[in-house]
């Protein structure tokens, strides 16, 4: 589907365009490779939509899902390729993406991230932007916004989700190996993630 292979090509943008930023913010308390590893990722997933047929939605998010889990490496590539898919799975038979698929999208997402990185909130990871914006989404969907209102407050949600990474000690992940020494620092998957939602909002706009 267009619509499909467009909203994931906005989210190799944004993460191909901040490669250098969040390798920087993995150099602080990781091993400086975060944007490298999901800018090849992405990379690799616009050369496979490039070369796609025109296939379902949930296809080109299975897609985007195997090609992150056998490029991007490291802790986050299975993680946000076990993501993809799942996202891809509750969007299987869906006629058209409205709220309350987006919701439970987003929620398969994480369930499947957690899932496979034993993480919770709180850890300094990823999921300290997912799970928050999940939360706005959620409650800007039932006070009856629409979808991209529930994505503009989602996004705003993971930016603050962001801002408290600075202020926690890393649990998981590599930054856990430096305990305390990681306070201070922002972490970088928990920043990919806000990226992934910030550009899925510019592209509903
Ligand atoms: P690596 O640490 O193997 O080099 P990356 O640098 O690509 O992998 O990704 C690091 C990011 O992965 C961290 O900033 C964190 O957000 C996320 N992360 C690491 N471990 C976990 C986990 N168990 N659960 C959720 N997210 C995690
Ligand atoms: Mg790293
Ligand atoms: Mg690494």
């Amino acid at each position: 589907m267009a619509t499909a292979i467009a909203a994931i090509a906005a989210l190799a943008e944004i993460i191909i365009a901040n490669k250098e930023k969040l390798t920087e913010l993995d150099a602080a308390i990781g091993d400086a490779d975060h944007g490298l590893n999901m800018a090849r990722g992405f990379e690799a997933v616009r050369g496979k939509l490039a070369g796609a047929q025109a296939e379902d939605a949930a296809s080109v998010l299975k897609l985007t899902g195997m090609t992150l889990i056998s490029t991007v490496g490291g802790a986050a590539g299975p993680l946000y390729g076990t993501a993809f898919l799942r996202a891809g799975a509750v969007l299987q038979g869906q006629a058209e993406l409205d709220t309350d698929t987006a919701a439970a999208m987003l929620k398969a997402a994480i369930g499947g991230i957690k899932e496979r990185g034993k993480a919770v909130r709180g850890e300094k990871t990823m999921l300290d932007a997912l799970e928050p914006a999940y939360e706005a989404f959620t409650q800007a969907m039932n006070e009856g916004e629409t979808l991209l209102q529930c994505l503009e407050l989602a996004t705003e949600a993971a930016a603050n989700g962001v801002e408290y990474t600075k202020t926690i000690i890393a649990t998981k992940g590599r930054a856990s190996y430096l305990g305390e020494r990681s306070l201070g620092h922002q972490d970088a998957g928990a920043t990919s993630s806000y990226l992934m939602l910030k550009a899925l909002t510019g592209f509903a706009r």
